[in-house]
């Protein structure tokens, strides 16, 4: 079946890089640069169904038909805006498994799929276990690039293997329905099963981490 992500075949796999771009800065695949703008639109409430465009084209939704940001393509083109994260190479990146940084293979052995992370152990008993994850997977070569440049990396990173790790639903902007269209209440994670998908306009796949490892670093 042919679906948007497709039309991302021809992505570049390297690192985006720009003469304009100090050459010692990585702009990770999944970062948005500032010519790609975002095209514009207009939200409406599709009756019976939920949140829709008014000039809806089949581009706009996954194969599962959630909604998602419409968003200009020209990776490279003028200056990286770190922070912000580009829904389709985002979404292209965690379906199939790509590095976030570099949009090659990510890193995958028996013991499973590496990401990385900043160290929330705090956060609860058995983390990262099930957490719904954002932030698509890495490469070996990434990590050792990312926590060289990093400082947020630098001070606290731990690399994770997961055995599992199912699509499970998106981060987005959830609406309602308003007198006068759509009505913005919230930003956040809706699963795939929560009746609240149809009311979202999505930025991000989410996957759900099971059967989780920490790694150190050194042993990478
Ligand atoms: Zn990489």
């Amino acid at each position: 079946m042919t679906t948007s992500l497709d039309k991302t075949s021809d992505v570049p796999l390297a690192p985006s890089r720009d003469s304009a771009v100090d050459r010692r800065v990585v702009v990770p695949y999944v970062t948005s640069w500032s010519e790609e703008e975002d095209p514009p639109y207009e939200l409406v409430e599709r009756r019976g169904f939920g949140l829709a465009y008014a000039d809806e084209t089949l581009a706009d939704r996954d194969r599962r038909g959630v909604l998602w940001q419409r968003a200009g393509f020209g990776p490279g083109r003028g200056r990286p805006e770190f922070g912000k994260v580009h829904p389709l190479r985002q979404r292209r990146a965690m379906l199939r498994l790509l590095c976030q940084v570099c949009g090659g293979p990510a890193d995958r052995t028996e013991d499973g799929v590496l990401w990385l992370f900043l160290d929330d152990r705090d956060d609860w008993p058995g983390w990262p276990e099930n957490v719904a994850e954002t932030e698509p997977p890495v490469c070996l070569a990434c990590v050792r690039t990312s926590v060289r440049l990093c400082p947020a990396l630098r001070r606290g990173a731990v690399a994770v293997r997961a055995r599992r790790f199912p699509v499970a639903g998106v981060y987005g902007a959830v609406y309602r329905a308003g007198s006068s269209g759509p009505v913005a209440m919230r930003d956040g994670r809706i699963a795939f099963d929560d009746p609240a998908i149809r009311w979202v306009q999505a930025t991000r796949l989410i996957r759900e981490l099971h059967e989780c490892a920490i790694v150190p670093l050194a042993q990478l």
